[in-house]
């Protein structure tokens, strides 16, 4: 069911537009329910928030309502820095704008970035010419939307609205209280549209009719009655490209191979916490790596992150680690990011370092105190915001791995692990 399908999954849309131009009447609309606040004052909405929900005939996306831009009031500034970070994970925007006070300069901005966006207007059947696009020259190279090519307007007595719908011919109207049903269909056909970008874990690498072994502890740390995200992800992509998959803990992992053979056995996948117990039983001739790395694949360039390893031997002592959770889950004794990489990091360098977390979509708006980063395997983030991160990290000259190479540094085994990939 589509429903079941997770949230980092899920194409992310974003609406965007200045403060108190109709977005969260419009999420609300779209989702048929009343999860945005809606007001007559301007930034009512705070935080973003976001529904999953099913797009027909698209299918599953998660819709993120934002607060919004040029908000002047005491919050504003901290509203903003939100918008910005929910901006990123955006797979595709609805750019709203009240056409009695539609910000030309800032749309064109916004499309200039060449998104892929609808632009809809609200309040159409009150627009006058009072509006800010009515001072605009009638003869405009104003794009419908970022592909679109110029227009030309003809008319000098047009009123506003003729003069949005002559500017914008593609633009999209929502009437509080309306049925945004044209605004989904086009919002479907957009997304429909976007070149498929998932990534792969092993399916474009692993031949058909290969077996894989995915080492599972069952330990305290693994969730009762199921296995995790990574876990799942993989299996459905090997069950989607015919790879044989066969799940053991760690405990029958020597049985398995026996059992299999050596010979048959293209890939070992474990959990990167077993790495340094599995390397030991995995026979050289077969392949070993971990379901953190695969997800470095997935969710960004594997090539950076590899080297991103290699500043960790070189930082100097006390220095500061942006260490990047992608979800905010319960942290206990055995914590991955909280307590084993800092714990091994001290004992391969020798060096005490400062770590500071950040959890789910918050990400520091000021990356220059960080001498490195550590990102987790962001199985509950989306590729996008997975991508962007990167982006920000390497214009800021800060390189960046992930928890199951810094776990394979640290094992002595990062070699091995990668070399699916070399
Ligand atoms: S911390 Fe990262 S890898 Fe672990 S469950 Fe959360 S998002 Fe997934």
């Amino acid at each position: 069911m589509a429903n079941n399908i997770v949230n980092s999954l899920r194409k992310h849309v974003v609406l965007i537009g200045k403060t108190n131009s109709g977005k969260s009447t419009l999420f609300n609309a779209l989702t048929g329910q009343d999860n945005a606040i809606v007001s007559e004052t301007a930034g009512t909405t705070t935080d973003p928030v976001g529904k999953a929900m099913e797009l027909l005939p698209f299918g599953p996306i998660f819709l993120v309502d934002t607060a919004g831009l040029g908000d002047t009031s005491d919050l504003g500034e901290e509203r903003m820095k939100k918008t910005h970070i929910a901006c990123r994970r955006g797979d595709a925007f609805l750019y709203v704008a009240n056409s009695n006070d539609f910000d030309e300069d800032d749309y064109l901005a916004f499309a200039g970035k060449k998104r892929p966006h609808l632009l809809i207007f609200t309040e159409i059947n009150t627009a006058t010419d009072s509006a800010a696009i009515a001072a605009k020259p009638l003869t405009t190279d104003s794009p419908t939307t970022a592909q679109d090519s110029p227009t030309t307007m003809q008319d000098s007595q047009a009123t506003t609205r003729e003069r949005l719908f002559v500017a914008y011919p593609h633009a999209l109207t929502f009437a509080e209280n309306g049925d945004p049903i044209e605004i989904r269909s086009a919002l479907s056909a957009l997304l429909s549209e976007l070149e498929p970008d998932d990534g792969y874990m092993i399916g474009d690498l692993i031949p058909y009719n290969s077996n894989v072994i995915f080492v599972i502890p069952v330990d305290s740390e693994a969730p009762k009655g199921r296995i995790i995200l990574p876990q799942v992800q993989l299996l459905r992509e090997c069950l989607d490209h015919g790879i044989r998959s066969y799940v053991v803990r760690d405990s029958e992992l020597e049985d398995a191979i026996a059992t299999l053979g050596e010979a048959s056995i293209r890939l070992v996948v474990t959990d990167s916490q077993a790495f340094a117990y599995v390397n030991q039983i995995v026979p050289d001739s077969v392949q070993l790596t971990s379901f953190s790395i695969l997800l470095a694949r997935q969710k960004g360039n594997i090539t950076q992150l590899l080297e991103g390893v290699d500043a960790f031997a070189h930082l100097p002592d006390g220095a500061k680690i942006l260490m990047l959770e992608g979800c905010t889950h319960n942290h206990t004794h055995e914590d991955i990011g909280r307590v084993k990489i800092p714990k091994l990091l001290k004992e391969q360098t020798g060096k005490t370092f400062d770590f500071q977390f950040f959890s789910g979509y918050d990400f520091p708006s000021d990356l220059s105190p960080y001498a490195a980063a550590i990102q987790c395997g962001n199985c509950m983030i989306n590729r996008r915001e997975a991508f962007a991160r990167l982006e920000e990290l390497t214009a800021a000259n800060i390189p960046v791995t992930n928890y199951g190479l810094m776990l394979a540094w640290v094992n002595g085994i990062l070699e091995r692990a990668t070399e699916l990939f070399r």
